[in-house]
């Protein structure tokens, strides 16, 4: 599948990838405890790109007492704050001046398109970076005006600080494996705190190299470790009394366990879980506009999204034309591997998902749904699925309620915005949708009913490191991203000073 275009993976991501991986705890790579070790795959081809530690509850009680020694000797929050948003821009610098090997490593290991690499996975992320440091120089506390009545002839001042919480543990899944530990690493980095991130055990590699770039960049020893492993290690950090915060980006179900666990310690959590996003787009839709919207929110990264859309609902007075030209391009869209920028659809991260993703496929053939794109095998090594469109689903069909995360959308015609509103609505999960009018009056109604913690309208994933993010009901618990991202690594301590 590979054509002339297809990217030459660099020198120094094929020595990286041979690296005899341990745990990055206390600035350096450390031999690991366990002797379990983890294959790490290529999904494009289904051969072993690398192996990692599979740490067990001894490396994660050690990174973990780094990050508490660190943090207790303040080698990070004791820095000024301007020099903590220096050291954070450098880390920016160094991403940027390693753009390229780090989107070729991450498309090699998650199997996304390197175009999606460049631009989002790196590109997007440095941004971020360089939104995030800046918010290490402006957290601030309130000055209270108290009204405390005695002893009588008493003034009191009162103000708030708002102090580090601590170690945090960042817990990140497999579809943006850089982007999202970065998520997690760089406010809490801002707000002064020490982490350790446990990326997901598909795609380790990336966390692996961040955690050097950021040590080159002056991020001292032990703010920032990394655990590699599975489910042990998972639950090991989210039980582990020595951390202040879990900032968990995963399923709904493994979040319910995290949260169980934290709870066990009063240790502070936030959640950000699945998704099944809805996409209605009423009758004055601009056809093209809204294909191209449904493509884009349905089959970027090969629907492995938490926000992709899954659920489109369409007027009917669009309907046909919406499902056919959907299906349509689906049925056109090119297979390869992410290293070929031409190829449209790459593989999904592991087998294990691909199978996944085809049994949820497999029974709405057995419920007799209708495919107008996708729904047959591909023959290709690697782990890929075609994109797949159904159309006239029943509303309570399996495809509709449960998240697929892949590139599967399923199309519903509705006759009344109140109608689609209702069946977006009804769905445990609550993380984004998106809405496809300019009928402003109908929008504007329609927007404070959606129950998401994203509505977009006539766009869908678009996501700025200024705009709160997090899911409503199932979707999760807390926001990231903007002043609440800070907020969430952050304790307030009151202050009251009698005169
Ligand atoms: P997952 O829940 O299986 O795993 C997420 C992480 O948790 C991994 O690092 C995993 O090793 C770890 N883990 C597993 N068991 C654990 C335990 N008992 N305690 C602590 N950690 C444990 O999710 P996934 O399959 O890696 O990712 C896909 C899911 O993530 C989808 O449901 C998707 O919607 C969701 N997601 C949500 C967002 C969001 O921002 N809302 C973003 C990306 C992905």
């Amino acid at each position: 599948m590979s054509n002339d275009a297809t990217v030459v993976v660099s020198d120094a991501v094929r020595a990286f990838v041979q690296r005899d991986f341990g745990l990055f705890i206390g600035g350096a790579q450390q031999r690991a405890h366990s002797e379990r070790r983890l294959d790490v795959f290529n999904p494009a081809s289904g051969e072993r790109l690398a192996t990692v530690v599979d740490a067990d509850a001894t490396d994660v009680d050690r990174a973990v007492s780094n990050a508490r020694a660190a943090f207790d000797a303040r080698v990070w929050s004791g820095l000024r704050p301007a020099d903590r948003e220096r050291i954070l821009l450098r880390f920016a610098d160094l991403l940027e001046a390693h753009a390229e090997d780090l989107a070729q490593l991450e498309t090699l290991n998650q199997g996304k398109s390197i175009n999606i690499a460049r631009a989002v996975e790196v590109g997007a992320t440095i941004e971020y970076v360089r939104y995030m440091a800046g918010w290490a120089t402006k957290i601030t506390g309130e000055t209270l005006d108290v009204s405390i009545p005695f002893p009588p002839g008493t003034r009191y001042t009162a103000f708030t600080r708002k102090e580090p919480i601590g170690v945090v543990a960042g817990i990140v899944p497999w579809n943006f494996p850089l982007m999202i530990a970065v998520w997690k690493l760089v406010p809490a980095l801002a707000a002064g705190c020490t982490i350790v991130i446990k990326p997901s055990p598909e795609t380790p590699l990336t966390a692996l190299r961040l955690a050097e770039l950021a040590l080159e960049a002056g991020v001292p020893a032990g703010v920032f470790n990394v655990v590699t492993g599975g489910r042990e290690c998972g639950a090991a950090l989210a039980a582990h009394p020595g951390i202040s915060k879990i900032s968990f980006t995963g399923s709904t179900p493994t979040g319910k366990l995290v949260g169980t666990a934290a709870v066990q310690n009063m240790t502070r959590f936030s959640l950000e879980l699945g998704g099944k996003n809805p996409a209605v787009m009423l009758a004055d839709i601009d056809v093209e506009q809204a294909i191209q919207g449904a493509l884009a929110g349905g089959f970027f990264n090969q629907g492995q999204v938490c926000a992709a859309a899954s659920r489109i609902y369409v007027h009917r007075s669009k309907y046909r034309q919406v499902a056919e030209g959907l299906a349509d391009i689906a049925n056109a869209m090119t297979l390869g591997p992410g290293l070929d920028p031409a190829a449209q659809i790459n593989p999904l991260v592991s087998a294990l998902h691909r199978d996944r993703v085809d049994q949820h496929i497999a029974r709405a053939q057995a419920a007799g749904l209708k495919f107008l794109a996708g729904g047959k095998p591909v023959d290709l090594p690697g782990y890929y699925v075609r994109p797949t469109v159904i159309a006239d689903v029943p509303h309570d069909a399996a495809i509709v309620r449960d998240e697929v995360f892949g590139p599967v959308l399923a199309i519903v015609p509705f006759d009344d915005p109140l109608e689609a509103l209702r069946l977006a609505n009804d769905s445990p999960y609550g993380l984004a949708a998106s809405l496809w009018s300019n009928d402003l009056k109908t929008v504007m109604n329609l927007v404070p009913q959606i129950e998401a913690g994203t509505v977009w309208v006539n766009c869908h994933v678009p996501l700025d490191p200024g705009m709160p993010f997090g899911g409503f009901k199932q979707s999760g618990i807390g926001r990231e991203f903007g002043k609440y991202a800070i907020e969430g690594f952050t304790e307030t301590k009151s202050v009251c000073i009698a005169h």
